[in-house]
């Protein structure tokens, strides 16, 4: 195995098991750069990601990498931009930078992943409002429903349907200009914009775009200036007949801290849900998977699966996969015993109501501290900063008054817990890494309980 194939085993499991914003602010154009010594050295783009990749996962990144080659001992991440910055002028013009994404298929131009086809999303009750909008906006550019927007819960197939949307557009149009890109991303290329003084460039360069697709506009909340770059880009295109594809975990009306005339832009068109899928989608989701893999399971499995992992698509997926790699691999047939097993420890602890206790360890686990240490009298900086993050989503997520917010951590006094409430709401909007931190420790209480 080379390097290069090596770490693109990683990546692969790796975004497996973490969201798509994740994987691509964390794992996007890194390599590695060396082996040597039983050490492996990993080129990042800057030292937010090298910080990141050490404490959050290192240790997943080496598990996966000892099961390839064992005798690895040790990562080490260096910071490398020079290898990621986009091949300059004087270069050969044809020759594109060398992201790892590219390699895991994912075209750099449209951003678009060929494995989400129009073909392999599998429809049912739950999602069919979504895709006969989908198909309608593929038939008749711009003019059926404009704009397109999706909404659902994480992990139900907005991304792969969206971006089906883009996928087949170009299968049958290939001169059409079709992006599509996350709601986080396009709020850095503007940011980086504003820094690098071309902001007229970014302007120009979506408004050429002939089919727009922004995945999870709830990341827009609160961001003013993104909002006001992404209403004149979205009347630009609208104008002239261009589609505009949009996605949010919520319906326009309740995205918080969303300009009201971009909120009414966004219910202008169609507006369709997707909902979690009954058991006949969730059992025909799994044969399709397993179809495309090639791969036999046989249907009483199938059935168990799907009967058991109810929340999201997502999760479905992960527990097939999980099976997979446990028994197919290795050229097994998994018996119904074994999986139930398998299912039921996954499944051990159904939590399904999130507590203060969980929301507490969560943040504690992520930010590398103790339970104790944030409920206790420490005043480090950076004890200080992870306590006030989980009372803030105490108060933001799950509704806590402030003084029980205040008697959870150790009997504190109400005001405290509204200070720090405040301070980390108006944080979030100023600091775009606390609130993807914030982001991250939602996803995972939602994921883990
Ligand atoms: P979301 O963007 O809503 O969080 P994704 O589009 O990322 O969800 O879907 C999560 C996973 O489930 C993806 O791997 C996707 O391919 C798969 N998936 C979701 N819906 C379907 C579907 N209807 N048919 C086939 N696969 C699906
Ligand atoms: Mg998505």
């Amino acid at each position: 195995m080379t390097p290069e194939q090596l770490w693109q085993a990683v990546l692969g499991e790796m975004e497996l098991s973490l969201s798509k914003a994740n994987f691509t602010t964390w794992l996007k154009n890194t390599a590695i750069i060396s082996e040597q010594n039983k050490i492996i050295t990993v080129g990042v783009p800057n030292g937010f990601t090298k910080e990141w990749l050490e404490n959050k996962y290192n240790k997943k990144i080496l598990n996966i990498i000892k099961t390839y080659s064992p005798e690895v001992k040790e990562i080490n991440y260096i910071i490398n931009p020079k290898n990621f910055t986009p091949v300059k002028e004087d270069k050969a013009p044809d020759k594109k930078p060398s992201l790892n994404l590219e390699m895991l298929g994912v075209n750099p131009e449209t951003n678009l992943n060929p494995k989400y086809t129009i073909d392999s999303f599998v429809v049912g009750s739950s999602n069919e409002l979504a895709y006969a909008a989908a198909l309608s906006v593929i038939k008749k550019l711009g003019t059926s429903y404009n704009p397109l927007f999706v909404y659902g819960g994480v992990g139900l197939g907005k991304t792969h349907l969206l971006q089906a949307i883009g996928n087949e557009v170009l299968k049958t149009n290939q001169e059409k200009r079709v992006k599509y890109v996350s709601s986080e991303k396009f709020t850095t290329e503007l940011v980086n914009s504003i820094s690098n003084h071309d902001v007229d460039k970014f302007k120009e360069n979506y408004r050429k775009i002939d089919v727009l697709i922004l995945d999870d506009v709830q990341f827009l909340s609160g961001k003013e200036k993104t909002q006001e770059e992404f209403f004149h880009i979205f009347n630009a295109l609208y104008e002239k007949n261009k589609q505009i594809v949009l996605s949010s975990d919520r319906p326009p009306k309740s995205i918080n801290k969303l300009e009201e005339r971009l909120c009414s832009r966004f219910e202008g068109g169609m507006i369709a849900d997707i909902i979690s899928p009954d058991f006949e989608t969730r059992l025909a989701i799994l044969k399709k998977k397993i179809e495309e893999k090639n791969i036999i399971i046989p249907d009483e499995v199938l059935s168990y699966i799907a009967s058991n992992i109810k929340n999201n698509i997502r999760e479905l997926e992960g527990a097939l996969n999980k099976i997979i790699a446990t028994y197919n691999l290795k050229g097994f047939i998994p018996s119904l015993k074994k999986v139930s097993k398998m299912i039921n420890i996954t499944l051990s602890s159904p939590k399904k109501i999130i507590n203060p206790k969980q929301i507490i360890k969560t943040v504690a686990d992520f930010y590398n501290i103790s339970e104790e240490d944030i409920i206790n009298k420490n005043r480090k900086k950076e004890i200080v900063k992870p306590r006030q993050v989980a009372m803030y989503l105490l108060r933001e997520e799950f509704k806590n008054s402030y003084p029980s917010i205040g008697c959870k951590f150790g009997g504190r006094d109400h005001t405290t817990a509204i200070h720090a409430c405040e301070k980390i709401k108006k944080e979030i909007q100023n600091n775009n890494n606390l609130e993807q931190e914030v982001n991250i420790i939602k996803e995972r209480l939602f994921q883990n309980f």
